[in-house]
């Protein structure tokens, strides 16, 4: 039968790495769903833009019959005022003449800002449209990609999943009560290697009756934080050599 220890350092590679792929799993969705959210930011600016040069023509043509409007009305002051028998009234259609030219000359003005604005929006436009065109094409590509990443991250999980399920049908009917009991409360942090004669996961030093025990891959939880320890690979080694140094 293989010793606890033995399959702890398997279980937690497993656990490990299972977590891992559960937590890459879960950033999918939430990347293709920022994805989303970005298209639909620029096809709402798109759309803007679009209405905005709608409102503007239409703002145009309202100004541009404003403008014939007051050009109509400056002829008509101009006939009244040749026609007006008093200088009282002559001269108030006068200051009239004035101030509607200068309300003609303000109109002129908006109009040709206007159509400046309108010329470069609408050579703009190509543009735009490209942009978000690419950018469609950009996302879905991502979502295909990662659609294509999360069943191949699924399908390494389940693996994985069996692999730790092996695992862990090694322990004795005897640990794996006590094993269960402390992956519920620790998940896939139930176990911790031993750094040194210090747990890796509450930095407490254990005491050398454990460390023997650890080394001989007994069933040892740490008196601290109650994980369950085992030698790491490195520390593994460095017992194996002085060991072999001892002998020789
Ligand atoms: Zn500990």
């Amino acid at each position: 039968m293989t010793e606890p220890g033995i399959i702890f350092k398997e279980i937690h590679k497993y656990s490990k790495h299972a977590f891992e792929l559960q937590e890459h799993i879960g950033r999918i969705p939430r990347q293709i769903k920022a994805q989303k959210t970005r298209i639909e930011r620029m096809e709402k600016e798109f759309k803007d833009f679009q209405d905005h040069l709608k409102k503007l023509k239409v703002s145009i043509h309202e100004k541009e019959v404003s403008f014939k409007e007051l050009n109509t009305k400056v002829a008509k002051l101009q006939k009244q005022q040749n026609e007006a028998s008093d200088n009282k009234a002559y001269d108030a259609l006068k200051i009239e003449i004035g101030t509607t030219k200068a309300e003609i000359s303000k109109v002129e003005d908006e109009i040709l800002l206007a159509i400046t604005e309108q010329e470069e929006k609408t050579a703009a436009l190509p543009e735009q449209e490209k942009l978000l065109k690419a950018a469609k094409a950009e996302a879905a590509s991502i979502e295909k990609n990662s659609t294509d990443r999360k069943a191949e991250l699924e399908k390494q999980l389940t693996e994985t999943n069996a692999l730790l399920k092996a695992a862990e049908s090694q322990l004795s009917a005897e640990h794996l009560p006590k094993y269960l009991r402390i992956v519920q409360s620790f998940k896939h942090e139930a176990l911790s290697p031993l750094e040194g004669k210090t747990c890796s996961s509450c930095a407490t030093e254990i005491t050398s009756q454990m460390m023997n025990e650890v080394r001989s891959y007994l069933f040892v939880a740490c008196k601290s934080c109650n994980r369950l320890l085992y030698l790491s690979e490195q520390e593994e080694r460095v017992f194996r050599e002085s060991e072999a140094a001892d002998e020789a």
